[in-house]
């Protein structure tokens, strides 16, 4: 007898009808034999809604009050599921995060778990009761609620994977696996039947949100196998229809490119005429890093006069006004001629762990982007990615050029 966790995300509970067809999922698996923990999201737009309401009384709320508004999304679903598997004479129960003694850290609104008491809800389980959890969701020590970033069910359902020793985590969405891009902008995207969790972490961590890039480290670190399936197609996970993410294997690594991911939450900033001398880089980023924004891809430009440079970087879309800000207070300690920021932009990255050992894949991005006319803002390469920065109008015709340049599409 197995143990499986199935988490259920936004669209796949969205409404009443959609979570009677999720039990009926769950069902499914205990008629096959097998013991399960659900997890849950909010309905879709519940999140964004519970946050558009914190918002509208003050833009700049207390964020443990912001978690225990927008932490109630998934305390609804959890009890809604638990009923529709009763409807079905099934034994189930709901279970909040704190309830399942699933600990974080301080950080609101993106708090780390740091520990797991699963024992009552294995207990309960083992006595064949269905565990719904609501997913998102934690405690701190201090008892305060918490919420794990956006996405963060996923990391619910394979950190409580791992706490239960599961056989496996499935997660339910509204595609059927994980693309080579993106499938509701490459329409010529293939479903992936494997993918390594290093190939996963970087897909995801580049943008492709079908799992939360921390739900990818987590599977990892534990090597949980985590299986992306449709909760909308018949099978169940039992007849692994989906996208398995696991370890690597041979065949994986003889594919250059394996995906693309894509997003569209960063923005740029460039300081022009930057003096070209020793210490200006640690002005600009020190104070950055001490508001704590993140930044990402940096570039400077080679200084044609040997006096001043240009230095462009991005941030994180919400960062982007907090960083302009931070950046004029500090104009006279870096002394630059002035900002020209981008909002509009995507990041484009293409991933493969056979990138490691083949040359030319970069110029073939460099060569497909030039003959659509697409502009480059920024590179940047690692071991196994290689990204661009475009103008946002470009994003579906890049990606669908590189798609067909890199031999992805779909026959
Ligand atoms: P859920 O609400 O179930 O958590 P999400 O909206 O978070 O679902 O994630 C699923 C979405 O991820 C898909 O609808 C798809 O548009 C998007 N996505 C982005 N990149 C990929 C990819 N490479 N493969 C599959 N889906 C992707
Ligand atoms: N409901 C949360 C969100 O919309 C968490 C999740 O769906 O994974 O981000
Ligand atoms: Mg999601």
């Amino acid at each position: 007898m197995s143990l499986i966790v199935m988490k259920f995300g936004g669209t796949s509970v969205g409404d009443i009808e959609r979570i009677k067809n999720a039990a009926a999922k769950v069902a499914a698996e205990i008629q096959r034999g097998h013991k399960v923990a659900v997890v849950v999201s909010a309905m879709s737009g519940v999140t964004d809604q519970l946050i558009g309401y914190c918002r509208a009384i003050t833009p700049r709320y207390d964020q443990r009050e912001h978690d225990a508004v927008v932490a109630t999304g998934e305390q609804v679903t959890s009890g809604l599921m638990a009923l529709a598997l009763q409807q079905r004479g099934l034994n189930a129960r709901s279970w909040q995060g704190w309830q399942v003694g699933l600990y974080t850290d301080k950080a609101h609104a993106k708090a780390r778990i740091v520990d797991i008491d699963a024992k009552a809800l294995r207990a309960s389980i083992d006595d064949f009761e269905i565990g719904v959890v609501a997913g998102f969701q934690g405690v701190t020590e201090d008892e305060r609620i918490t919420t794990l970033g956006r996405g963060g069910s996923d990391t619910s359902a394979v950190a409580l994977a791992v706490a239960l020793q599961a056989d496996r985590c499935d997660i339910y969405t509204d595609v059927d696996g994980v693309y080579t891009a993106d499938p509701r902008i490459v329409t010529a995207a293939r479903k992936m039947p494997r993918v390594s969790y290093e190939e996963m972490l970087e897909l995801a961590s580049l943008g492709a949100k079908v799992l939360q890039v921390r739900s990818v480290e987590m599977a990892m670190r534990y090597r949980m196998p985590v299986q992306v399936l449709s909760t909308f197609a018949n099978e169940i996970g039992s007849d692994l229809p989906g996208t398995l993410v696991t370890e690597g294997n041979e065949k994986m690594e003889t594919n250059t490119v394996t995906g693309i991911a894509h997003t569209r939450d960063e923005a740029k900033i460039t300081l022009v005429k930057v003096a070209d001398k020793p210490g200006v880089a640690a002005h600009i980023f020190v104070p950055l890093a001490r508001a704590g924004i993140n930044v990402d891809m940096i570039v400077q430009s080679a200084s044609d006069d040997g006096v001043s440079t240009d230095v462009s970087f991005t941030v994180g879309k919400a960062d982007f006004e907090r960083a302009l800000r931070v950046l004029e207070d500090e104009k006279a300690a870096i002394g630059y001629d002035r900002l020209v920021s981008v909002k509009n932009v995507t990041k484009i990255s293409l991933v493969g762990i056979g990138m490691r050992s083949h040359a030319g894949v970069a110029a073939t991005m460099f060569e497909t982007l030039a003959e659509k006319g697409i502009n480059i803002m920024v590179i940047e390469t690692s071991e196994i990615n290689t990204s661009v920065l475009i103008a946002d109008e470009y994003t579906e015709l890049a990606l669908r050029a590189l798609h067909a340049a890199y031999g992805l599409d779909g026959g």
